[in-house]
């Protein structure tokens, strides 16, 4: 069996499988795909003291960095399954869907998230090209620019806020007939000048020419008219999904689907830890995961050399 055994091989993951892999022990890692969703991301220059990389570039530094020590890599293997131990201090099992059961005596679960596609014309081709999903990693890109917000929850409205200092001017786009965040966060983005809103507005298509995003058109549920508003990027904040449908059952999970951790990266499983955005840690960011990542490796050990002698 492994000693440690992560699931998911994003940033997470792999700083879990550093920091384990050089107490000496065992390590695994299973992953649907190594790297995670820094695959999908182009510039980075927020990873603290990496001035400008991209995606492809970091998760090939991640997997470099986990090759580097005795790390068993599983890469494009699903956990279908988590098995807790029968008795303190056994074997946890993780299934795969290929059929197989990995033991460990301690795992980790780092199985990221997925934001929520809004689902129009245009998004899949301008991902990356106008259309983002984490203003915190491109609010930067689009200074002086035009851009709208898509969705009118707390993480929309944070959004818009945050974006409004940034960027010329931000459009929120809400289906619903009012805004959900909270009233503070609401009251806030009504006071900023250069912030128009939209509610009752049905994205239809994310519109572009020359590869690059170009307008947003949406309908009035109301009227029924249709309006295309000319800008230069979109973000999209309908929602954040954890990667932890397999674990509902096993593992506590948050009303959002988060795996709830302690301090220490703690489940309610013994011998199971958690990192990165698939827990309750707030603020879903590379530097985080990977620090949280260490901080769960840390934990398992801990717990690892607590075990009575067999
Ligand atoms: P993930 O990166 O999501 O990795 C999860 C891993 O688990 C993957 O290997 C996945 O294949 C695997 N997995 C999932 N389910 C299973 C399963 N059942 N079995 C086995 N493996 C599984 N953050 C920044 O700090 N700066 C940025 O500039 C930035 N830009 C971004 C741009 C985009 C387009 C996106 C989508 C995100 C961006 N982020 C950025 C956010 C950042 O990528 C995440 O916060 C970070 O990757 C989270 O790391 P993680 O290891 O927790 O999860």
């Amino acid at each position: 069996p492994f000693d440690v055994l992560i699931v998911g091989g994003g940033p997470a993951g792999a700083a879990a499988a550093v920091y384990a892999a050089r107490k000496g022990i065992r390590v695994g890692v299973a992953a649907e795909r190594f790297g995670g969703q820094v695959n999908d991301t182009m510039a980075i220059e927020n990873y603290i003291s990496v001035l400008e990389t991209d995606g492809p570039k970091f998760a090939a530094a991640l997997e470099a960095q986990v090759r580097h020590y005795e790390v068993d890599i599983m890469n494009l293997q699903r956990a279908d399954k988590l098995i807790p131990a029968a008795q303190p201090g056994g074997l946890v099992g993780v299934q795969l869907a290929n059929g197989a059961t990995l033991q460990a005596r301690s795992v980790i679960l780092s199985t990221g998230a997925r934001w929520r596609n809004v689902n129009v014309p245009g998004e899949q081709e301008y991902k990356n090209k106008g259309v983002a999903y984490c203003p915190h990693c491109d609010g930067p890109l689009f200074k002086g620019k035009r851009v709208s917000v898509i969705g009118g929850g707390n993480s929309g409205v944070e959004a818009a806020i945050d974006l409004a200092g940034i960027v010329q001017h931000v459009t929120l786009i809400e289906f619903a007939d009012q805004l959900k965040a909270d009233a503070v966060l609401v009251s806030k983005l009504k006071s900023l000048p250069n912030v128009t809103i939209h509610v009752n507005a049905q994205t239809t298509e994310i519109t572009g020419a020359d590869g690059k995003v170009n307008g947003l058109k949406y309908k009035d549920r109301v009227s029924g008219v249709e309006h295309l508003v000319p800008l230069e990027g979109v973000f999209v904040q309908i929602g954040l999904v954890p990667n932890t449908e397999f674990l509902k059952g096993t593992v506590e999970l948050s009303r959002f689907g988060e795996i709830v951790v302690d301090a220490k990266g703690h489940t309610n499983v013994e011998g199971v830890f958690a990192a990165g955005d698939c827990t309750t840690v707030p603020y879903k960011q590379i530097v985080i995961a990977a620090g949280e990542g260490a901080k769960a490796a840390l934990s398992a050990f801990d717990h690892l050399i607590r075990q009575p002698v067999a």
